[in-house]
């Protein structure tokens, strides 16, 4: 009974970390993105290390879940610094030091994705797809629904996700190393006790989800039926994941060719864009909060006039850098108007280096002005 009541307890308590998709979409997630892989070899490896790719895409998790041990007294932990782009750059640099040639060192490669895509994954789900659910379902007014617990409940029954947890892996002295690149001090039985937690949470989260199911469903409707295929959602976030992998993968392999914006939305050429619509930037490699201004992320009208918004992004309190960026219009967009949207090289990622040239990209709206998703 016991035991029960601890996973029940970690079940709801380690997704009740506010926003953020939980473990469970986090695999879904990753093994759809691993169907939009195109690089063959990349594609291979992953298939391969399933198992050690399904852990990583869990992992930054299990730093929050510490919080739940007697000893943990609201102590600092590794789960929030383990959400940082600079953890993905430290997780690099760890592995291409240790594997010195392609191919070698697969589980830790599968694994260091797997962790990539978790914080990519979180930034995408909480800045692109969160506000449109709060607009559907609350109508953007403040509310108690709990997106995190339910997002699991929903995927575990409705993907039929019972069985799907992987064989777990956890490379503890590699992730110690990773952590002392970033000056944090974690120990191998830190990382232990989170990673079996995490697991055991998964656990809990199957034995509740029966019975928490339609009450998630039914708390937010537009939530529960367009998490996979709204922007932000599982299929919107898998495409960009199997993107970044290949940028990471490049550079995994010696090679720093990717281009550093990934990928933006609206697509460029959009039409029938909403009124009410928020412009995204996403990026390969973090971006510095600070750098992200009204100067340096903008848009135009077609009279070249600027268009009044403000700019955030999805950095954590913990760090200044972001993979994802939004500016938001002040006023609804005028219909059947276009539009264009900027970056330019002020922007400057976790290094230092500036973007490498201006980016435009152009969108028109729709002819009625009805407010969209
Ligand atoms: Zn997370």
């Amino acid at each position: 009974m016991k035991r029960i009541i601890l996973v029940l307890l970690a079940a709801l308590a380690l997704t009740a970390k506010a926003q953020a998709a939980g473990m469970s979409a986090h695999m879904l997630m990753t093994d759809r993105a691993l169907e939009e892989v195109r690089d063959p070899d990349l594609k291979s490896l992953l298939l391969t290390h399933h198992d050690a790719l399904l852990s990583g895409s869990a992992y930054p998790d299990s730093g929050f879940a510490l919080r739940y041990t007697a000893q943990h007294h609201g102590r600092w932990d590794y789960g929030e610094d383990s959400h940082l782009p600079t953890f993905i750059e430290a997780y690099l640099a760890h592995v291409r030091a240790v594997c010195p040639a392609r191919g070698e060192c697969a589980d830790l490669t599968a694994h260091f994705l797997g962790a990539s895509a978790h914080i990519m994954e979180d930034q995408l789900f909480d800045e692109i797809f969160l506000p449109r659910a709060e607009k559907m379902d609350f109508n953007g007014q403040p509310h108690h629904y709990d997106f995190d617990v339910s997002i699991e409940m929903l995927v575990i029954v409705d993907q039929k996700l019972w069985a799907a947890i992987p064989q777990w892996f956890a490379p503890s002295s590699d992730l110690i190393d990773v952590y002392s690149r970033l000056r944090l001090d974690v120990s191998r039985k830190e990382i232990m006790t989170g990673n079996r937690l995490l697991k055991l949470a998964m656990e809990g989260e199957r034995m509740i989800a029966p019975w928490e199911y339609l009450r998630k469903k039914k708390g937010a409707p537009w939530f529960a039926t367009h998490y996979d295929s709204a922007p932000g959602g599982f299929q919107f976030n898998a495409e960009i994941v199997a993107r970044f992998w290949e940028v990471l993968w490049q550079r995994l392999n010696n090679s720093d060719a990717g281009d550093p914006l990934l990928s933006v939305y609206p697509k460029d050429g959009a039409t029938e864009v909403a009124a009410d619509e928020e412009f995204h930037a996403i990026f390969s490699k973090g971006v510095e909060d600070p750098t992200i201004t009204n100067a340096t992320f903008f848009a135009r009208d077609q009279e070249q006039r600027p268009v009044a918004g403000t700019v955030r992004t999805a950095r954590s309190r913990f760090g200044t850098s972001a993979l994802v960026a939004t500016f938001k219009p002040a006023a609804p967009l005028q219909p059947g108007a276009t539009y264009t949207v900027f970056l330019t090289p002020g922007i400057q990622d976790l290094s230092g280096a500036p973007l490498p040239r201006e980016y435009a990209w152009r969108l028109t709206t729709a002819q009625e002005t009805k407010p969209g998703t």
